[in-house]
Parts: C-alpha cells; sequence; structure tokens
C-alpha cells in the first residue's frame, strides 16, 4: 500500500475505544486491523480512551477493555498504563488541550458559539431531511456581532459551540476500504464541538487527539464514515495532516442484523469466559476483514502480519459464522504444546469440581487423556464433557446411545467378571479378554463394545476403547459394567 506521508514518517494507528461497555468483536476487529498494521509496517500502535460522555463512560469499562485487548495479544506502544510521548491517552485528562484548540478556532471565526434552541435544533434538522441541503440562513448564530454575543450571555443562553462547514464544496478522500467518498458540503450540518456542559463531542476530540498523536492511519468501523468529512474539514481548518482512512465493515449475526448476544459470544469477554483459544479468535477476526488471497485458514498470528495487506480488506459485511471459528479453536488447540492443553483443560476440571487440583496422579493421566482424544477435543468447553467420565463417578451420560443396552445385559455382566480378574489391566489385557469373551460366546466382538464403551464412558462414540479403559481404571470400569448391567 501507499503511505500517506511523506516516504520519511512514521505508521502510527490508534484504537480508541469508549469505555461504555465491554468490547464488541466488532471493536475487536478494528482494534485487531491497527494493530496488525502497527506489527506489519514497523510501526506505532497507540491506544486512546475516548470517555467524553460522562455519563455513558465508566472505569470499570475501561479495564475491561484493556483486560480484553490483552487477553487477545494485542499490546500497545502508546496508550493506558504503558504511557509515551504524546499521552495523557484518556480524553477526560486532556480537557485543557481540547479547550486551547478551540479557543483558538474561536478567535479564527472557524467555530462559533450557537445559542439555538431546541426548537430551532428540531426545525433546521426536519429542513435537511425535507430538502436534503442546508444553506447559510440555516445558521443564524454563525456570524453574530461581538455586541450580539454579548447580550445573549448577559441573558444566561446555553450554547454549544459548532465548527462552520463550508456551504458549497465537496469533501473527497480515498478510502482504504471503499475507495473514493466524496460528500456535497451542503448536506453536512454545522456540528457541535463542545457541548453545553463544555464537554467536548467525539469528532472534536477525535481530530484534536489524531492530530497531535501524529495518527498516520485512521482504520475504524463504517459506522464512522459520515463524521469523516466533518473531521477532515477540521484537520484542514488546523493545518494538520490528515491521515489515511479505511472503513471496516460491520459484523453481523447469521440474521444479518449487528452481532450480539443473541447470536453467541459477541464480546471478547464472552470469548474469554467461554474458554475460547484468543489465537483461534484472532485468527477468525482477520479472516472476517481480509482475504489472504487462497483458501487457507488456519493462521498463526506471525503469518498474518507476515501477509496482511489493507489491499485486501473486505469492504461488505461479514456474517460471523461461530462454526468456522470453533473449527480453527479446534485447530490452535492442535498445535498448543500438550503442557498448557492440561493446564486449560485441568483449570476447568478443578473448578467444576470433577477433579481433585492437587493430585499429581490425575494430572499426569489427563495429558494422556487429551493425547488419545486428539483431535476429538477442539474446545475447552468440552472439558467436563469429553473428560468426567476418566476422573470422576459422575459424567454426563448421551441418553440417545441407551439403545445399545439393549440386550446386553448378560455380556455386561460377564465382561465385568473377566475384566475384574485382569492383571496388569491394560489397552492389551483387556482387548484380549474381550475378544476372548466373545469368541468364548461364538459370538462377534461389536456387541460387546459398543455396550461396554456406553456403560464407561457414556457415550457411542469416542477414541480407541481399549486405550480409553486403560486410562479410566479397572475398579472404575468394573464398577460401571455392573451398575449398567443391573
Ligand atoms: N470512540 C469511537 C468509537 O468507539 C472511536 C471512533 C474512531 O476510531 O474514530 O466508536
Amino acid at each position: 500500500m501507499a503511505s500517506a506521508n511523506s516516504g520519511t514518517s512514521k505508521i502510527r494507528v490508534r484504537f480508541a475505544p469508549s469505555p461504555t461497555g465491554t468490547l464488541h468483536v466488532g471493536g475487536a476487529r478494528t482494534a485487531l486491523f491497527n494493530w496488525l498494521y502497527a506489527r506489519s509496517q514497523g510501526g506505532t500502535f497507540v491506544l486512546r480512551i475516548e470517555d467524553t460522555d460522562q455519563e455513558r463512560s465508566s472505569e470499570e469499562s475501561h479495564q475491561q477493555i484493556l483486560r480484553s485487548l490483552r487477553w487477545l495479544g494485542l499490546d500497545w506502544d502508546e496508550g493506558p498504563e504503558v504511557g509515551g510521548d504524546h499521552g495523557p491517552y484518556v480524553q477526560s485528562q486532556r480537557r485543557a488541550r481540547y479547550d486551547a484548540v478551540i479557543a483558538e478556532l474561536l478567535d479564527r471565526g472557524i467555530a462559533y458559539r450557537d445559542y439555538s434552541t431546541a426548537e430551532e435544533d428540531e426545525a433546521r434538522k426536519l429542513r435537511l431531511t425535507e430538502q436534503g441541503r442546508l444553506t447559510a440562513s440555516d445558521w443564524p448564530y454563525r456570524n453574530l456581532s461581538e455586541e450580539q454575543r454579548r447580550r445573549y450571555e448577559a441573558e444566561g443562553h446555553a450554547f454549544t459551540i459548532r465548527i462552520a462547514m463550508p456551504d458549497e464544496g465537496h469533501i473527497r478522500w480515498t478510502d482504504l476500504v471503499h475507495g473514493d467518498m466524496d460528500f456535497d458540503c451542503a448536506t453536512l450540518e454545522d456540528w457541535i464541538a463542545v457541548k453545553s456542559d463544555g464537554f467536548p463531542t467525539y469528532n472534536f476530540a477525535c481530530v484534536v487527539d489524531d492530530g497531535q498523536m501524529e495518527i498516520s492511519h485512521v482504520l475504524r468501523g463504517d459506522d464512522h464514515i459520515s463524521n469523516t468529512p466533518r473531521q477532515i474539514h477540521l484537520f484542514r481548518e488546523l493545518g494538520l495532516r490528515v491521515p489515511k482512512f479505511g472503513h471496516l465493515p460491520m459484523i453481523l449475526g447469521p440474521d444479518k442484523k449487528r452481532l450480539s448476544k443473541r447470536h453467541g459470544a459477541a464480546s471478547v469477554e464472552e470469548f474469554r469466559e467461554g474458554l475460547w483459544i484468543s489465537e483461534a479468535v484472532v485468527n477468525y477476526l482477520a479472516l472476517l476483514g481480509w482475504s489472504p488471497g487462497n483458501d487457507r485458514e488456519f493462521f498463526t498470528v506471525e503469518e498474518i502480519i507476515k501477509r496482511l495487506s489493507l489491499k485486501r480488506l473486505n469492504h461488505t459485511a461479514a456474517v460471523f459464522d461461530y462454526e468456522k471459528c470453533r473449527y480453527l479453536n479446534g485447530e490452535h488447540l492442535k498445535q498448543m504444546p500438550l503442557s498448557q492443553r492440561v493446564d486449560r483443560s485441568w483449570q476447568v476440571l478443578a473448578e467444576a469440581g470433577v477433579v481433585e487440583a492437587d493430585s499429581e496422579e490425575d494430572r499426569e493421566r489427563l495429558g494422556r487423556v487429551l493425547t488419545l482424544l486428539g483431535n476429538r477435543f477442539r474446545h475447552f468447553d468440552q472439558s467436563v464433557h469429553h473428560l468426567s467420565a476418566y476422573f470422576a463417578d459422575d459424567f454426563p451420560v448421551d441418553p440417545e446411545g441407551a439403545t445399545v443396552l439393549e440386550g446386553a445385559g448378560p455380556r455386561l455382566r460377564a465382561l465385568a467378571e473377566r475384566f475384574a480378574a485382569l492383571d496388569p489391566f491394560d489397552a492389551a489385557s483387556t482387548e484380549a479378554a474381550l475378544r476372548a469373551l466373545a469368541e468364548d460366546q461364538g459370538e462377534k466382538a461389536g456387541p460387546y463394545i459398543h455396550p461396554c464403551r456406553y456403560a464407561v464412558t457414556g457415550s457411542t462414540s469416542g477414541p480407541s476403547l481399549f486405550e480409553a479403559l486403560e486410562l479410566i481404571g479397572q475398579e472404575r470400569v468394573v464398577t460401571r459394567l455392573r451398575a449398567t448391567a443391573v
């Protein structure tokens, strides 16, 4: 991609969440692309907390966003907790900067105090909707004389501060995702930079900060497209370099509505709590916004950094496919060193009370169970379901499989007795004993294997039965066979 800047300037990108809730998957994808771009270009990734909406912002949300970003592995070079040369990185701590800029803009007549009443505002909005454009006469407070202004002030009228937009002309930019964009200035109202309570608006604080933080590329959700011409205008008025913009499409649920809890996990926090592997979520989010140029789906983050090209960003809304994300979770789980897989599933089992947290013997056995399960174990949320039968007497049983038990009582009883007599009790000895029993009865092995698997593991499918029996252990196996045969 061609650089927006003179060849020598640095790539500086930012993620600028508002701490008004959890980090949504859409926001995470935005953060990820900024981070990936910075990492692929040797640039700087800045994190800025946009908390100018005092009522909706919370410290809790701020902290949760940091935690979610860290969980995803998206470290920031400048921002809260790490500092940097362009701080502070929390907008509520930058008030003095906004005040100074707005004073300058008021002085230069680029911003003005607008004393419109709520009714005047309403009427203007209606005109804009009806006519599709506004004219200078819609903005009676743009050019008040000093005397008129004093009078309004003396009368105690509340005011906002607006940025005057040109009445004519166009604002254009080449969007990194959507290509050429063109806004007719007559359709853009003079926008509020400072609210009546003295707080800056998002559009205003964003431009001041992107300017002062020397941001070179703004990659954000395409719900911000309509803000961009306003921001470009202000960048120009402030004599600042206009960054390159790229607006990433929305992430939707299967019903084509914005992804939400109704569809499944919609915030990073829910993925974390749902025991997803963060590398898989990152892999999936990257694929949602970008085509690697072939059919490959599994990528490590290092591979994505190497291949990322802003030219191949998708420009249509993406539907979040949980199945594909789950598939990738399984692929990333396979790549995880066994010790890590053991750590994570052990924690889940211990929390669920399936194992005693300090049982070294069970922990060692868990490694062998996970190796045996191999590809069948694709998500840590399957831990209790897939692993309990190996460690506890209380384990999930698939009610639909019960038909395999029909008429199997005598076989299971006989098998229990043969197994009880085994020493050693392992995969080879159990297999030999089962096959010998079937042969003695003039039967095939299948009518023994299937009910045995179900009685011992609660499921009709699974890994090699005999390996599983060895890992579950003689006492448990015999007890389960006897209990089921009754
Ligand atoms: N605080 C804005 C948001 O969360 C940031 C938008 C931007 O990146 O400019 O949507």
